[in-house]
């Protein structure tokens, strides 16, 4: 059985091998639970990055002309070898991000059910025949490739966020430079153990570590790269737009959410509640489409915060990999700053904490599950995105008034309202400026749905047959002269 260790490189992957920086630099790399260094990875810069480009860029003409059969059948490959080796894929992951091993295991899980979607989508790439207004010519629609594709990806999910865009990418036809975080790189280092592992090509999947800047700027400035696919911040994604703009590459986004949790008064409490748990409390509430506001309607406000601070003073924090842990520690100290300033913030304005507050005895990055009632719209944690344990509970009266509140926001990533009323789902969900909508549901990200949002928390989708159309070109082909 495969170890954690097995699947830790400590170099970056540039056509099929496994190389240090230029420089011989390295960034270290540390558990979040215990603080203890972990390894190290390549401070690599523009020059290994362009070598990364100019490799894939060589790869792409024999990666693109095999059939859809074929590279369908190394990516199952690639689905069947994660989930072969899920259990030291996820420790990795647990020690280099600080979730709980079950959510390791889950967003590994997830991560070969996306590879394994692609595979399938990938003979689904169709074209058009249309009707022509010619008699003597016939009007094609091809679908091709994009060529080069760089990926950016955060620290939260390390490991799916890449799957989501190696993907579709590989399907598709197209190769792929990718640079990870670089808190959590070993997750997409892996990629690189596993790519070799099952026979994908070299130069297909490379992956390069070290300098955001460096890294960046040569992966929006060079003409190679076709397409840029990138999660994280809605601020790092601005820049990353604007940097594209000189050589117009195609650009999809998945950003920054501030995700509002309505709850009407005639609600399944239980299930509000427990739902509200899922869509807060995951991964420390370190998601994009964790809630960041909770809405409920006065006639069960007070039921609501019993119930959630009830639930959440239970749950048990600890380092990922101790059996029982549901909560892990933070990524590092500026998050716990971060979440510290705005509860001291929501404190100041009338916030009530009823269960939580500050950070926990445990040390480190831990930080308590925090309730705080009495959240007004004034508060730093309304308009913030709070990528933390804490969770703010306004009171509302009316349902326009809470769409307003809801829509009050530059992002519109998810959302999530429970109601029974058959027409409140409908015309709420329809007025709900956002890409992802659960009804009745905390917990909605499936690698058969399309996945992404509007407003400043980006564009394009990933997962379902959608994700596969922002790496793909669109080409007209005019067949004339048939003289028919
Ligand atoms: P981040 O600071 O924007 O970093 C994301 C990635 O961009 C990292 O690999 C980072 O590298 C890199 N980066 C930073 N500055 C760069 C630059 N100037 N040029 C090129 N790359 C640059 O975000 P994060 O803190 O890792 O992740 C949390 C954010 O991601 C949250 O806002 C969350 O909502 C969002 N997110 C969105 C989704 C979604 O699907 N919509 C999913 C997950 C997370 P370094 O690590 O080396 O700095």
């Amino acid at each position: 059985m495969a170890l954690w260790t097995d699947f830790k490189r400590e170099k970056i992957l540039v056509d099929g091998r496994w190389l240090d920086a230029g420089s011989g630099a390295v960034v270290d790399v540390s558990n979040p639970a215990t603080g203890e260094r972990l390894g190290s990875i390549p401070n690599a810069g523009r020059a290994e990055t362009k070598a990364a480009i100019e490799a894939a860029h060589a790869a792409f003409p024999a990666w693109s002309a095999r059939t859809a059969a074929e590279r369908a059948e190394l990516l199952r490959a690639l689905a069947a070898a994660i989930t072969e080796n899920k259990d030291a894929l996820a420790e990795l992951l647990t020690r280099e991000q600080g979730k709980p091993l079950a959510e390791a295991k889950g967003e590994v899980g997830a991560s070969a059910a996306y590879i394994l979607w692609f595979a399938e989508e990938a003979r689904r790439v169709y074209g058009d025949v249309i009707p022509s207004p010619w008699a003597d010519r016939r009007i094609l629609v091809t679908k091709e490739p994009v060529g080069v594709v760089a990926a950016i990806t955060p620290w939260n999910f390390p490991s799916s966020m890449l799957a989501r865009k190696i993907g579709p990418a590989l399907a598709a036809g197209c190769t792929v430079v990718a640079k990870p975080a670089t808190q959590t790189p070993y997750s997409a280092l892996a990629w690189g153990v596993l790519a070799e592992k099952v026979g994908i090509p070299a130069g297909v999947i490379n992956i390069v570590t070290g300098s955001a800047s460096q890294i960046g700027e040569e992966l929006t400035s060079n003409p190679l790269v076709r397409k840029l696919t990138f999660t994280g911040s809605t601020s790092v994604g601005k820049v990353l737009i604007k940097q594209c703009a000189d050589t117009v590459k195609k650009v999809s986004m998945e950003l920054g959410g501030n995700a509002p949790f309505l709850v009407f008064d005639d609600a399944d409490l239980d299930r509000a509640v427990e739902g509200a748990m899922a869509a807060k409390f995951r991964n420390a509430g370190q998601t994009c489409v964790c809630t960041n506001r909770f809405y409920v309607q006065s006639g069960i406000y007070d039921a609501f915060i019993e119930r959630l601070s009830a639930a959440t003073a239970k749950l048990r924090v600890g380092d990922g990999l101790e059996d029982g842990t549901v909560q892990g520690p933070l990524i590092d100290d500026k998050a716990v700053a971060k979440v510290e300033e705005l509860v001291a913030d929501a404190r100041d304005r009338g916030g009530r904490v009823t269960t939580g507050g500050g950070r926990h005895s445990l040390g480190q990055s831990f930080f308590e599950p925090t309730v705080i009632a009495d959240a007004t719209p004034e508060m730093k944690l309304a308009r913030e995105e709070i990528f933390g344990p804490v969770a703010p509970v306004f009171r509302f009266e009316h349902e326009d008034q809470v769409i307003a509140a809801a829509n009050a926001t530059e992002y519109g990533l998810a959302c999530y309202f429970y109601t029974k009323d058959l027409g409140r789902a409908f015309r709420v969900s329809e007025r709900l400026k956002y890409g992802i909508v659960g009804i009745n549901e905390g917990l909605v990200t499936t690698e058969v749905a399309p996945f992404g949002g509007v407003k400043e928390s980006g564009f394009g989708s990933e997962g379902s047959k959608y994700g596969i159309q922002d790496y793909v070109d669109t080409k007209y082909v005019c067949v004339g002269g048939l003289g028919l």
